[in-house]
């Protein structure tokens, strides 16, 4: 039997699993292959790549750099600010390291102790808790398994099974955004983040990212039933404003949650525990997760060293930096996605910058 089952190896649950008590018998189960730093997989977490400043100051304090091969160019110090429906822009500063998302995971599931057992393209498929310990089922190679454990720690992300075998009445739907990211081929170097703002498409925002010779448009759109309809028609505005963007390479989907108000964030009950974006955490402002991935696992990781057995009540303490982030980034968002408030700010010109395009 285990004493600890993580569900996901990304951000949060490799911090996790990195970090917790070596005396523990962990298993952490992941659906995709993240074991090895160079594999092709074929399910890949779809991400803007961006680690922010938060983000960066995270992995500082848990004495960890960024590998070389985990890096992509162009490096990006300003981000692009456009309103589709205005034309009006602007660019501001910004410090970020561009990264490939998927290189960055495997690299995070490298450091996590020899003694942790990781099973890959695993699938969670059910948990049943009992009155002695807990009982997981995953799939892997088509068969259906059962592993025995004293805790479960959901770290499945936006769209967390592990949430909703623990919650099934919880509606999340109103957080829950379908961001639709397609690659494609860069006729010119565009070295910033592009952020768009377009009511057409979304109330939340949509992107623009360079990767080497690439190109990563995006965006969170809320209307989940018309996304598809909705990101071409947002396509053929963003092809208008003459960015460079060539052949369309690949087309990745995934959800993305935003805690507009504090009770869409769920910690668990008793011994089935979520962290990172499975519990909510992540900003409602920007969709930045990494730094809410790392800072809840950090949070969980020291309850359950502090009394494993009653950590629950710990974490939710531990956890108070977090939520306080988000009621400043619900604050921030009224500024942002707010269209004549954004567009005031945009005309003012505060805290943006000048460059020669
Ligand atoms: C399109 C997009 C762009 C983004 N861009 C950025 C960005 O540039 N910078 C930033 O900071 N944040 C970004 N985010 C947010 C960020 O990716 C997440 O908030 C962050 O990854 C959350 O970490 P996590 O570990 O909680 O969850 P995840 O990273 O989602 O990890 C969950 C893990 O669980 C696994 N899993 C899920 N279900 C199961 C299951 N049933 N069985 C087994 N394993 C399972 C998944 O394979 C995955 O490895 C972006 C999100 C999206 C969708």
């Amino acid at each position: 039997m285990y004493d600890l089952i993580i569900i996901g190896a990304g951000p949060a649950g490799a911090t996790l699993a990195r970090l917790v008590n070596k005396n523990y018998k962990v298993l952490v189960i992941e659906k995709r292959s993240l074991r090895k730093l160079d594999s092709n997989n074929k399910v890949n977490k779809p991400c803007g790549g961006l680690i922010a400043p938060d983000a960066q100051r995270l992995l500082g304090e848990m004495g960890l750099g960024v590998p070389k091969k985990v890096l992509v160019g162009p490096q990006v110090f300003s981000v692009r600010s456009i309103d589709i429906k205005t034309g009006k822009q602007k660019f501001y500063q910004r410090h970020y390291i561009n990264i490939d998302r998927e290189k960055f995971d495997q690299y995070l599931v490298s450091l996590i102790p020899n003694q942790v057992r990781i099973l890959e393209k695993a699938i969670l498929r059910k948990i049943q808790p009992g009155k002695k310990n807990i009982e997981v089922f995953y799939q892997q190679d088509r068969e259906l398994k059962r592993v025995r454990t004293r805790k479960v720690i959901g770290a499945d992300g936006a769209n967390s099974l592990t949430r909703k075998i623990l919650y099934p009445g919880e509606d999340v739907s109103r957080y829950l955004y379908f961001s639709i990211q397609e690659i494609f081929s860069a006729k010119k170097v565009l070295p910033y983040f592009t952020v768009l703002f377009d009511e057409q498409t979304t109330d939340y925002y949509s992107w623009i990212i360079p990767k080497e010779k690439q190109l990563l448009i995006g965006s969170a759109i809320d209307d989940m039933l018309n996304a598809r309809a909705k990101f071409e028609q947002f396509l053929k505005r963003v092809k208008k404003l003459g960015l460079g963007i060539g052949q369309k390479r690949a087309s990745q989907g995934a959800f993305i949650y935003r805690p507009t108000e504090l009770k869409s964030i769920n910690t668990g009950r008793n011994d089935v525990v979520l962290v990172g974006e499975a519990a909510g955490f992540i900003s409602p402002s920007s969709a930045e997760g990494l730094s809410f991935a790392f800072l809840s696992a950090l949070a969980l990781a020291k309850a359950m060293e502090k009394d494993f057995d009653n950590a629950l009540g710990d974490y939710n303490s531990n956890c108070g930096k977090l939520i306080f982030k988000i009621i400043i980034k619900n604050w921030k968002k009224m500024f942002m996605f707010r269209p004549w408030l954004r567009n005031w700010i945009m005309a003012t010109g505060l805290k943006s910058m000048k460059v020669d395009d």
